[in-house]
């Protein structure tokens, strides 16, 4: 069968002297492993079209039953150059590609993960905090993918948890309010509980003047790192945030 998708390069890898297999997220086929023969020729035009966040259109020949597509047409529309010169937004731009990589199931076509991360790839050149939208998009890829823990009410005694702090038990996902937290848990303040609360349940682009301070951003990317390590198997920081160590 003959199918045209959008999709965005995920990651690529060699396959032999000419060829590459190229992962991409597409808009309604999930995310798919693809051959493209000769695609390392210069003469073929198309070498560089699998840039990783390059959002093309693509033709290729599916077969269920195989892991691996045979690519037919690639046609890219946009690439994430406009970031170029910033060294923090590119390494967040790519390191949303390798959370999408690991957590996104092959086969699993949800039409809206490929619109989050379209309107995260928009959104990340101009928003005031790159962490703010890098969070935002976990926070509502965890939705979309199912693994985002219910954080409306305390489990012992039912208060509703906007408007304070609250912890939260990364091995089991219940979510206590600030006094009935017990040991162990992940510590959630006030503040980066609130805009946690908004991440989910507000549109993505409302994070556009959201600035983080050092505090909010540690608690609220730990919390999310830690549901992603428990729902992905092998989950680990993308490797794309350690060149930022040294910079944060
Ligand atoms: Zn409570």
């Amino acid at each position: 069968m003959i199918l045209k998708d959008y999709a965005v390069v995920l990651k690529t890898f060699d396959y032999s002297e000419s060829s590459i297999i190229a992962v991409f997220l597409t808009r309604r086929h999930g995310k798919i492993r693809v051959l493209a023969k000769g695609a390392k020729r210069k003469k073929n035009g198309i070498s560089g079209s699998f840039m990783t966040g390059n959002i093309c259109e693509i033709v290729f020949y599916s077969n269920v039953g195989r892991g691996l597509q045979i690519l037919k047409e690639i046609d890219c529309r946009s690439s994430f150059d406009d970031a170029g010169k910033d060294l923090k937004r590119l390494s967040i731009f790519q390191a949303a590609l390798e959370v999408v990589d690991r957590s996104v199931i092959e086969q699993e076509t949800d039409e809206g993960i490929f619109n989050l991360v379209e309107n995260f790839f928009a959104l990340l050149p101009v928003v005031a905090d790159p962490w703010a939208a890098f969070f935002a998009f976990e926070t509502k890829l965890l939705k979309l993918t199912g693994f985002f823990p219910s954080i409306l009410k305390c489990d012992r005694c039912g208060k509703i948890l906007a408007g304070g702090g609250f912890g939260i038990n990364s091995s089991n996902w219940q979510v206590r309010c600030e006094k009935c937290i017990t040991e162990g848990m992940v510590l959630i303040s006030v503040s980066a509980s609130s805009i946690l609360i908004d991440m989910e349940n507000r549109p993505m682009n409302d994070i556009i003047n959201l600035k983080l301070d050092r505090k909010d951003r540690r608690e609220i990317g730990r919390f999310l790192h830690e549901i992603f390590r428990a729902h992905v198997e092998g989950y680990k920081l993308p490797s794309s945030l350690g060149l930022l160590k040294g910079v944060n």
